[in-house]
Formats: C-alpha cells, sequence, structure tokens
C-alpha cells in the first residue's frame, strides 16, 4: 500500500479573499461597506402609486428577508405615495429602509414632493438618463443637492441599457484615433465604469460625502460584469452594490446571477446584492430574497435559515421516501424559522443532511449537525441517524420521517435553546 503523505507547506486555498475594504454607507439603520455584513436587497413591482398593494409587497420582501427594498418613482402620483407607503409599514412594524428609484425627472418629483424625498433613505440615480446635453449636469446636481439636504445616501447606478451615450461617444472618438484600438465592447465596459466614477467625483464636488455614495455598474452579461466591477473595485473605495442586470427568468436567471456574483464576491467585491429575477405572471416576488440569501449563506459569507443537504438521488433511490423527506424537512425548516429564531438564537447556522443511501450518506450526515441516511434500493430498511460525527439512532418503519423531525428538534432545544435562556 502507499504511503500517506501530507506535503510539507500546506497552501490554504480555501476561502474567499479578503473583504475589500469600502467607506461605509448608512442607509436607513442599515450599514452598507467598510466591513459590514453583505446587504440583502429587492426591488418591488407594484405601481409605487398604488399604497395598499406596494405596502404588501415591501412588506413580503422585508419579512422574507430582504433589508433594503427600493421602489419605483417615476410620477407624480407615485412620489405623493411614498410617504404614506412609508407610514403604513411603519404602522405594521415594518421598519426596512425604502430606496427611491428616479430616472428622468428625478430632480423635479424630489424637488416637488419633499415629503417623498424625507421618508426614503436613499435615492437611485442612474447617470446615464438623469438628463440629456445641458440638463444633465444641472439636474444632476440638483439631485445630491436635495440628497444634501434632507442628509440621504444616493447610488449612482450606471447601467449596460442606458449607459451616458456622450461619454461612450467620447471614448469610442478616443479609441478610433488610438494606437493600438481596443474592441468595442472593451470600450463600453471602460465607459460604465467611468459614468459611475466620474458621476461619484461630481457628486463630492457638488458636497455629497463619500460615506453617501454607493455605486453600482450593471450589465447583463456575466462575464462583462465580472470586468467591469473588478475595474471599478480597483479605482474607488466606495461602497459597492452587485447585480446581473435583466438576469432573466427561472433556472436562467438564478444561475446567471449566482456565477457573476458569486465570483464577485470571492473576491472581496461587494457590499450589497440583488438578484434582479423577471418573476412568471404572478409569481413569487421573494424569490431574489430567497436567491441573495442562499448564495451568501453557502458562500460562507452569512447565515439566515439551516440548510440541509440533500443527495440528488440517483438509480439507489427507486422510492420517494427520500424525496419526500427532503421536501418535508426543508419547508418545516422555512415554516418554522419565524419562531426559531427568536426562540433559539443562532439556530440559522445549523446544518441538516438527508441522503438516500449507503454509498455517501453516513459520511455526509456525520459532517451535518444531524442527518439521517435512508436505505437504498436493496438495502435494509433502517435508517442511522447522525448528530455531531456520531451515529446516536437507527430509525426503521413508516415512522421514520416524523422520529426525524422529532430528533432535530430535540436537537435544537438542547444546542440553540440553552443560548436563548443564557440570553434573558
Ligand atoms: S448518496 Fe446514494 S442515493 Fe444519494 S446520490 Fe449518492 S449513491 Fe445515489
Amino acid at each position: 500500500m502507499t504511503e500517506a503523505v501530507l506535503p510539507a507547506a500546506l497552501a490554504e486555498i480555501a476561502g474567499p479573499q479578503p473583504r475589500r475594504l469600502t467607506v461605509p454607507v448608512k442607509v436607513g439603520g442599515v450599514e452598507v461597506g467598510g466591513g459590514a455584513p453583505i446587504v440583502v436587497q429587492s426591488m418591488t413591482n407594484t405601481d409605487t402609486a398604488d399604497v395598499g398593494e406596494t405596502v404588501k409587497q415591501v412588506a413580503a420582501l422585508a419579512r422574507a428577508g430582504s433589508e433594503l427594498v427600493r421602489i419605483t418613482v417615476d410620477r407624480d402620483e407615485a412620489a405623493a405615495a411614498v410617504p404614506h407607503i412609508r407610514e403604513r409599514l411603519d404602522r405594521i412594524g415594518v421598519d426596512v429602509p425604502l430606496i427611491g428609484d428616479f430616472h428622468y425627472i428625478g430632480h423635479k418629483l424630489l424637488a416637488d414632493h419633499p415629503a417623498c424625498a424625507e421618508a426614503l433613505a436613499k435615492y437611485r440615480i442612474n447617470p446615464g438618463n438623469v438628463g440629456f446635453k445641458d440638463k444633465k449636469d444641472r439636474q444632476f446636481g440638483q439631485i445630491i443637492e436635495l440628497a444634501i439636504k434632507h442628509d440621504k445616501a444616493v447610488r449612482i447606478g450606471a447601467n449596460w441599457g442606458s449607459l451616458d451615450q456622450e461619454l461612450l461617444t467620447a471614448l469610442m472618438d478616443v479609441n478610433a484615433v488610438s494606437e493600438k484600438p481596443l474592441d468595442a465592447r472593451a470600450v463600453m465596459r471602460e465607459a460604465m465604469v467611468q459614468s459611475a466614477l466620474l458621476s461619484a467625483v461630481r457628486a463630492e464636488e457638488i458636497g455629497l460625502g463619500k460615506d453617501k455614495i454607493i455605486l453600482s455598474a450593471k450589465v447583463s452579461g456575466v462575464q462583462d460584469l465580472i470586468a467591469v466591477y473588478r475595474m471599478l473595485a480597483a479605482r474607488a473605495d466606495y461602497a459597492i452594490h452587485l447585480g446581473l442586470t435583466e438576469a432573466g427568468m427561472g433556472s436562467k436567471g438564478l444561475v446567471a446571477s449566482s456565477a457573476a456574483l458569486g465570483i464577485l464576491l470571492q473576491e472581496g467585491i461587494g457590499d450589497t446584492i440583488r438578484y434582479s429575477l423577471t418573476p412568471g405572471p404572478g409569481g413569487d416576488r421573494t424569490l431574489e430574497v430567497k436567491a441573495s440569501q442562499e448564495l451568501l449563506q453557502t458562500m460562507g459569507f452569512r447565515a439566515f435559515v439551516p440548510l440541509v443537504a440533500a443527495c440528488p438521488g440517483c438509480g439507489r433511490t427507486t422510492s420517494t421516501v427520500f424525496q419526500e423527506l427532503a421536501r418535508d424537512i426543508q419547508s418545516w425548516i422555512s415554516t418554522s424559522m419565524p419562531e426559531w429564531k427568536t426562540r433559539y438564537p443562532g439556530v440559522e447556522a445549523l446544518n441538516v443532511a438527508v441522503m438516500g443511501c449507503i454509498v455517501n450518506g453516513p459520511g455526509e450526515s456525520k459532517h451535518a449537525d444531524i442527518g439521517i441516511s435512508l436505505p437504498g434500493t436493496g438495502e435494509a430498511p433502517t435508517a442511522p441517524v447522525f448528530v455531531d460525527g456520531k451515529k446516536v439512532a437507527t430509525l426503521r418503519g413508516a415512522g421514520i420521517a416524523g422520529e426525524f423531525k422529532t430528533m432535530v428538534n430535540d436537537y435544537i432545544e438542547r444546542r440553540y435553546g440553552l443560548r436563548a435562556d443564557a440570553a434573558e
């Protein structure tokens, strides 16, 4: 047998690069950047002028875990509704900070509706469509002055779909006469970065503190997004909002966003994130919150809800017992979490494993805090349960699911209930 050898110097390659230190920004009561935990945000898709529907959706997003919620402010009726939305949310105990999304006429809406300007915690503006030609600088300046007056943060969010055309044309002209012209896409990426940075510098010149500025530069291509944010992060220390714009529907949107955001977060880039998913008609908007949380948790940045590791199943799991138990445990955890969060501090870091057969079942279950290895096809109808790496029981018969849930409950009570008592 070959002798086991450990390399003399074991390189430590696991884990993300250190978080890039940015200037912290307070958005309402939420700290973004400066080493604070990466913040989850989302955006409504209701008509903001419809106060009832918007309150309902903001509350749903906040209860799902969104720490900041953005709403569209596109016309007078929407701006007039904002203070009422804030007031109703406060009345039902939802204190999530609201961000106003402004395009074209933000300067006018904020000036004409001071209660809206006051109720919002942050203004999001896009340097590509804040105004055109001679109006651009003036209207941008007006918004920044209003942010200073109301002591609000501003996100300067460049977007591939509405890139500052004057800046792009100027850079294309320079590129055309350079000795080694870049390809057009590279120039567009540079324009995105410059658009955000030049606007931030201009905002500071007007008097907005660096601690009031968050930058984003969203594009819809994964590789472009990674390149743009790397450039942005290398050139300044403003707090950064990450998001892949127009990510799309279903698995495509989830995969593309996770790939892009995951790589950037691993490199230490990003202080707040959003999944820009397209819901199906009548679809659940809170999916974008869940996706952000799961990305942050699976990458080890934050913990929101106990994770269930389940094997994919294969030809060894011909019955549906395994899928049913995995689904059952997952949904039981989700529905129990609101209560668990207050009764069992720290429970969100719990790891549960539900495995389909003896091949990887016992091993994976031992790595979890509590895990069960169900019998695969042809195996004896028994299910060993492992707690903190040790086999503690073998379940049999039709009541396996119920008995396992009781064991998970007992484990949570034992491990996290004590902390609750100690905290009292
Ligand atoms: S643990 Fe067993 S059932 Fe699950 S995927 Fe592996 S071999 Fe298949």
